[in-house]
C-alpha cells in the first residue's frame, strides 16, 4: 500500500516544556513509518519534536515542517520475556513518553528506568539528548536504536556499540537521523526495591530543581575547565554549570518574563505568556556573567528553534 502524507496543520502551536516561543507554520503527526518517511520527502529538513522538554521556539515560530511522533506507531511499547540471566528488552516506539515508561517498566519489577525519574521527554528525544543526571543515562540501559536517514528514508537498527554517547549528546543527533524505535535492556528485580529507588530519585528531582515552573531543564551544559579555577576544580575537570551561574551572582536575576531560577541556578524559568526573546536575552547575560567572573563559556544545552545564542 502506498503511503500517504499525514494531515498538515498550518499556523500550529508547537508545545513545549517552556510555554514560550511561535508556531509551525506548518506541522504534521506521522501515526506510521510510512507517514514519516513521506513526511521527510516533503521537506528533509523538518524539526523533529518530542515533548518538548529541552526545546526553546523563537517568537516568530519556525518555517520548517514540524513533525510530532508522539501518536500511532510511535507511542506503542511491548515488554519481553526475562532470559536466563534475568534481562528483558522493552521495545517502544520514539514518541513513548519515558513518565509512562518508567511506570510500567518499574510496576514490572524492571530495573533500570528508575534512575531516570522526573526527566520529562519522548523515548527519541531522551535517546538523542543521552538524557540523564546524578543516577545515570539512558544511554546505560540501551540494547538498539532504530533511526531513519532524512535523504534516503532507509530504516537502520544500530546496536548500542555503534552509537556514541556522550554527556547531553549523541551520534545520532550529530546525523541528524530520526529516531523511531528503541529497544531498552532492563534487569529483573525485586518490586519493592525498585520502587524505592524510584521514590529517591523522584524525592532528589523535586527537592533540588524547580519541576512546576516552565523550563526546559538545564539551560546550559556543565563545563570542561580548560584552566584551573583557585577553590573550584583544576583544568580538564567537569563543573557544574548551577554552581558557576550562583557564584557569578545571577541566581534570581531577571529580563522581562525571564528569571534565573533561585532554586537551580541553572534552570532559567519563564512566566506564563512569556517572551522567547526574554530567555534568550537572559541566557545571554548569565553566559556573560560568567565569562567575566571564571573566563568560562557556557554553551547552552537547551536546543534552540528559529534563533541562536
Ligand atoms: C523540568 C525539567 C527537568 C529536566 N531534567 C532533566 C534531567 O535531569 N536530565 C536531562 O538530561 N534532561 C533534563 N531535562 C531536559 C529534557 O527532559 C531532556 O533533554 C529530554 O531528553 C528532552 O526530550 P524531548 O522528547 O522533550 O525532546 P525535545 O525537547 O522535543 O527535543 C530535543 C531535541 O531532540 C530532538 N529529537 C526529539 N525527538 C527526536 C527523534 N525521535 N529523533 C531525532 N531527534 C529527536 C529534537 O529535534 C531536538 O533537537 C529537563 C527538562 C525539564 C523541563
Amino acid at each position: 500500500m502506498v503511503a500517504t502524507l499525514p494531515p498538515i496543520a498550518t499556523d500550529a502551536p508547537i508545545p513545549t516544556w517552556f510555554g514560550v516561543g511561535g508556531p509551525a507554520r506548518r506541522l504534521a503527526k506521522p501515526e506510521t513509518v510510512a507517514q514519516l518517511a513521506q513526511c521527510l520527502e516533503l521537506d528533509p529538513a523538518a524539526l523533529i519534536l518530542g515533548d518538548g522538554a529541552n526545546l526553546l521556539v523563537a517568537d516568530a515560530g519556525v518555517q520548517p515542517l514540524v513533525i510530532s511522533l508522539k501518536q500511532g506507531e510511535f507511542e506503542h511499547f511491548t515488554i519481553g520475556q526475562p532470559d536466563p540471566r534475568g534481562n528483558v528488552l522493552v521495545d517502544a516506539g520514539a514518541g513513548v513518553h519515558l513518565f509512562k515508561l518508567i511506570n510500567a517498566t518499574t510496576d514490572a519489577g524492571l530495573a533500570g528506568l528508575e534512575n531516570l525519574a522526573g526527566i520529562p521527554a519522548c523515548l527519541g528525544g531522551a535517546v538523542v539528548m543521552n538524557a540523564g543526571g546524578k543516577y545515570g543515562a539512558i544511554a546505560d540501559h540501551i540494547a538498539s536504536v532504530t533511526v531513519m536517514d532524512r535523504a534516503t528514508r532507509a530504516l537502520t537498527t544500530l546496536k548500542r556499540a555503534q552509537i556514541d554517547f556522550g554527556y547531553r549528546a549523541s551520534s545520532i543527533a550529530r546525523s541528524g537521523a530520526v529516531v523511531t524505535a528503541v529497544q531498552l535492556r532492563l534487569k529483573r528485580s525485586d518490586p519493592a526495591t525498585v520502587k524505592r529507588k524510584l521514590k529517591e530519585v523522584t524525592e532528589y528531582k523535586k527537592s533540588t530543581q524547580p519541576m512546576s515552573a516552565n523550563s526546559a531543564g538545564c539551560a546550559f551544559k556543565n563545563p570542561v575547565l580548560s584552566t584551573d579555577l583557585p577553590g573550584i576544580a583544576v583544568a580538564g575537570s567537569q563543573v557544574s554549570a548551577g554552581m558557576l551561574i550562583d557564584r557569578a551572582g545571577c541566581k534570581g536575576m531577571r529580563h522581562g518574563t525571564a528569571e534565573v531560577s533561585t532554586v537551580h541556578g541553572n534552570f532559567i524559568t519563564a512566566a506564563k505568556g512569556g517572551k522567547a526573546d526574554d530567555v534568550i536575552a537572559l541566557m545571554r547575560q548569565v553566559q556573560a556573567k560568567v565569562q567575566a567572573a571564571f573566563s568560562v563559556t557556557l554553551k547552552p544545552e537547551v536546543v534552540i528553534w528559529g534563533d541562536t545564542l
